[in-house]
This record gives C-alpha cells, sequence and structure tokens, in this order.
C-alpha cells in the first residue's frame, strides 16, 4: 500500500518532493444533489473520492495525488426537491480547464477527473472538457465500464438506489438514515428511456422521493466489492494513459 497523497494535507516543500517525480493528479468530481430521503446530498462526491483514495493507496508508480474534490455539478434533474446546488456546464468546462492548466505548471504529468455524477449534461460536459484540456477522464457510463458493475447500474437506472446507497454505507455509514432505508420501496424507473421521452425532472420520471431503484437491498460488503471494482478501472486507465 502507497500512502495516500492529499493535495490538501501536504507542505508545499512536501509536494515539491513528490512533483520531482511526476505524479498523477486524482480529481474527485461529483455534486450537490438530493439522494433519496436517505442518503446524504454529497454523495456522488464522496463516491468518487472514494475510489481516488483507493487507487492513491494502490499505485506508487506513478505516484498519484488527491486533488479536493469539485463539490457541484450540472444539476437539473433534482431541482424541485431541497438541495440541488449546481453549477453551469460553462463554469464546469472554466474549473476543468484552469485546473489541467495549472497541475500541468505545476509538473503533474496528469490529471484524471473521477466524476460520479451522471447526470447526461455532467457527463457530456465533461468528456469534451477533459479531452480539450489534455484531462483524462474515468467514463464508467461507457458500455465497456458500465459491464463490470452492478445490475442496477448497467441499467442506468438507479438513483441513491442500490448502487450508490452500497457505495455511501462503504465508506459513509453514519451518512445514511438505515432505519428509513430499509423501509423504501424499489422504485423502478426506466431513466434511459425517460429522458429519451424528453422528462427532464425527477417527479416527472416517477421519482417522487428523488431515488429510483432499490435502496434498501444496500449493503456495506456490496458497497466495498463495487468500490474495489471502480479503483480497478481507474488504476487500469492511469497505468495504460497516463
Ligand atoms: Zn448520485
Amino acid at each position: 500500500m502507497a500512502e495516500v497523497l492529499r493535495l490538501n494535507e501536504l507542505t508545499s516543500p512536501r509536494l515539491a518532493e513528490v512533483l520531482a517525480r511526476s505524479p498523477v493528479g486524482l480529481w474527485p468530481v461529483g455534486a450537490v444533489e438530493p439522494h433519496g430521503p436517505h442518503a446524504p446530498l454529497g454523495t456522488d462526491t464522496l463516491i468518487a473520492a472514494g475510489v481516488c483514495e483507493r487507487a492513491a493507496a494502490r499505485l506508487d508508480d506513478p505516484p498519484c495525488v488527491v486533488l479536493p474534490a469539485l463539490p457541484f455539478g450540472v444539476t437539473r434533474y433534482a431541482a424541485s426537491f431541497a438541495g440541488a446546488l449546481g453549477i453551469s456546464e460553462a463554469t464546469l468546462v472554466g474549473a476543468v480547464r484552469d485546473v489541467a492548466a495549472a497541475a500541468d505548471a505545476q509538473g503533474f504529468r496528469k490529471v484524471v477527473v473521477v466524476n460520479c455524477h451522471f447526470e447526461p449534461e455532467q457527463v457530456q460536459t465533461l468528456r469534451v472538457a477533459c479531452a480539450e484540456a489534455g484531462m483524462l477522464y474515468l467514463d464508467l457510463v461507457r458500455r465497456r465500464a458500465a459491464e463490470r458493475l452492478s445490475k442496477e447500474f448497467r441499467s442506468r437506472s438507479g438513483h441513491a438506489g442500490r448502487y450508490e446507497t452500497s457505495l455511501e454505507l462503504a465508506d459513509a455509514p453514519e451518512l445514511v438514515d438505515r432505519s428509513l432505508m430499509s423501509k423504501l420501496p424499489a422504485v423502478p424507473v426506466d431513466m434511459p428511456a425517460a429522458m429519451a421521452a424528453g422528462l427532464s425532472d425527477f417527479p416527472a420520471m416517477g421519482m417522487t422521493e428523488a431515488y429510483c431503484g432499490a435502496p434498501a437491498e444496500a449493503t456495506a460488503e456490496e458497497g466495498a466489492e463495487t468500490f474495489e471494482t471502480l479503483t480497478d478501472m481507474l488504476v487500469e486507465l492511469i497505468l495504460q494513459q497516463a
């Protein structure tokens, strides 16, 4: 296990030593978005940070530095619930561009964006912005990646359901209202079909409590396994392309 280097916790001289080895920056990107009545608003950011931390612990060559997370994303689908605090696509593009340039100037060999908020506008914006800025993007919704994840994730029909709630339980169980979670009925919503039909807010899709999927089935064990799979994918991307 390598020591996990977090940019915010390093001194400048310590970072200078690490920069001499041309490190990879791992940048968690999430959102402030309602995740059902049971899981916290920062769920996506927490998951992205958990993946970055695990990858940094696995890799020593190249060394990895976990950058401070970008906690805001493009968030419109949940706008009618308390806690949807989003930024525009233009702001997200600007953040990617500026952090890429700053990291490059400092001597990072590459920055990898690890995004776990999958609203289509967020994903599309990050794909384009990362390509333009020379950042790598861990693209989890591409079929080749999604095939390695759980059934609920593959179907793209979960939000704060079994997949995300399991990850939350693995790393921050104290932030999940478990007694409420265990009583939530499964809400089957075909999100890709709903989006294709032009629906763009959760209640219209049938998500009257800002979740779909089956949060009551979530377990910390499944979350820990999923974290390992996500970390495998990030490590592969770093070793192949960074
Ligand atoms: Zn989420």
